[in-house]
């Protein structure tokens, strides 16, 4: 056995592997995809941390047997993860439309209004309660990580800042009693026990209440290739089969789900306590059937996907290969969380990609998280007029290449990497 640096044995600390499903309970976890060994997502670096080691962990994707719910078994301690956190949905106007909507829809769907309780997990930076407060909603958020917390107390919201589980539930219900609505937003695939929270929803809800939960649709992801969407933050990749099985087990029945286009394809899924009496709706049931049909939980399709991932791995790299043959300089564009997943499991480094380059000042002037790309502003690629880059951020293509007109008009192309690599002229 090699021995393991100092480094090492301090991260592997951090990390504890489950052996049970996190949907279901079931034992029979088979692995379908290996991203390989990933640092995590947000630890861009500066030039001085190049000197030291550089943590990484197993990026593997495993299936449930029994329920074919897709998930990491590797957890990455939430503290590390979230306790300090960089993503505010507040800088994104997409988000700022798309919490404006789904306030109004809320209160509309369960006929909130003065006097009502919502409570929103992992609320951010208040965006949804702000657009709540707006519609004369009483919130209260619950979200762990202390520097965003702190910027919704600056807006006047109320904000308790622990992780959501049945003891913060309990917690909750004692101080501002059962809620109206509870909510949230890309939370529930971070949650390593799942089950425990949606116990701690179910505690908290009126007998009339209702859950809504967004949540990436793992069709989406398969459909689409979006397998750059799997970091150690997000445990589980759920489908609505999975969801309505999870929810049961703590008390829950989901009622309807809504696909919405968020994050590369998401569902929005609308649950009571059981027993409330709301009725299946006819798109959940053929959602559910959709599902079934195509064999989405099954393991064969799952395992075709992987198959699917590795050739857009070998098409991407064949493709930069050939360019640098030909003596063509490329750049990245973007630097997300996401594009590390797809960076290192491709093994995309500086002898492929120069640079890449990010609008936030945060990433700017750092390196990437194990392949070491420099990240420059956006200005840069007019500056150097690199012959290709590559969109790292592929999600925002199209917003991307309109921005960068001037860059195209001087003879400067694209390269779409998701879902099989393209070149836009
Ligand atoms: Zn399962």
């Amino acid at each position: 056995m090699t021995k393991r640096s100092a480094v090492e044995e301090t991260w592997m600390d951090c990390v504890k592997v489950s052996s049970a499903c996190r949907a279901c309970g079931g034992a029979g976890l088979h692995r379908v995809l290996e991203l390989g060994p990933t640092p995590l997502a947000n630890s861009f670096l500066t030039r001085e941390q190049l000197e030291r080691d550089e943590p990484t962990f197993p990026l593997d994707v495993y299936s449930c047997g029994d329920c074919g719910c897709l998930q990491l078994v590797h957890v990455v301690s939430p503290e590390v993860l979230f306790r300090d956190y960089i993503y505010v949905s507040a800088t994104s106007e997409t988000l700022q439309r798309h919490f404006a909507e789904l306030a109004r829809s809320i209160v509309e769907r369960y006929g909130l209004g003065e006097g009502s309780f919502a409570v929103e997990v992992a609320s951010n930076d208040g965006l949804l309660l702000k657009k709540l407060r707006d519609l004369g909603v009483r919130g209260l958020g619950v979200e762990p990580a202390v520097n965003i917390a702190e910027m919704a107390r600056r807006d006047g919201l109320e904000v308790l800042g622990e992780f959501f589980n049945l003891e913060t539930a309990r917690k909750v219900l004692e101080r501002h009693g059962p809620a109206d609505v509870v909510l949230g937003n890309n939370v529930l695939a971070h949650v390593d026990d799942v089950a425990d929270f949606l116990r701690g929803v179910e505690v908290l809800l009126k007998p009339r209440g209702a859950a809504s939960f967004e949540v990436p649709y793992v069709r989406d992801l398969i459909e689409h290739k979006e397998y750059d969407t799997i970091y150690h933050e997000h445990l589980s990749y759920f489908s609505v089969q999975v969801l309505v099985r999870l929810f049961a087990r703590s008390g829950l029945s989901v009622h309807d789900v809504e696909r919405v286009p968020i994050h590369g394809g998401s569902i929005r899924v609308h649950a009571s306590k059981a027993g409330a009496g709301r009725a299946p709706t006819a798109r959940l049931e053929t959602l559910l059937e959709e599902e079934e049909r195509m064999g989405l939980n099954t393991l064969a399709f799952q395992r075709r996907f992987a198959g699917e991932v590795q050739r857009t791995k070998e098409a991407l790299l064949g493709l930069l290969r050939k360019l640098k043959a030909a003596g063509k300089r490329i750049a990245g564009y973007g630097a997300p969380a996401k594009g590390n997943t797809q960076l290192n499991y491709c093994g995309i480094g500086t002898d492929l990609v120069e640079y890449t380059v990010d609008k936030s000042p945060l990433k700017q002037g750092k390196l990437t998280p194990g392949m070491h790309l420099p990240v420059h502003p956006p200005e840069k690629l007019l500056e150097d007029q690199p012959d290709y880059v590559v969109i790292i951020a592929w999600n925002f293509a199209d917003e991307i290449i309109r921005q960068q007109q001037v860059y195209r008009e001087r003879g400067g192309k694209f390269i779409v990497p998701i879902p099989h690599p393209r070149i836009v002229p």
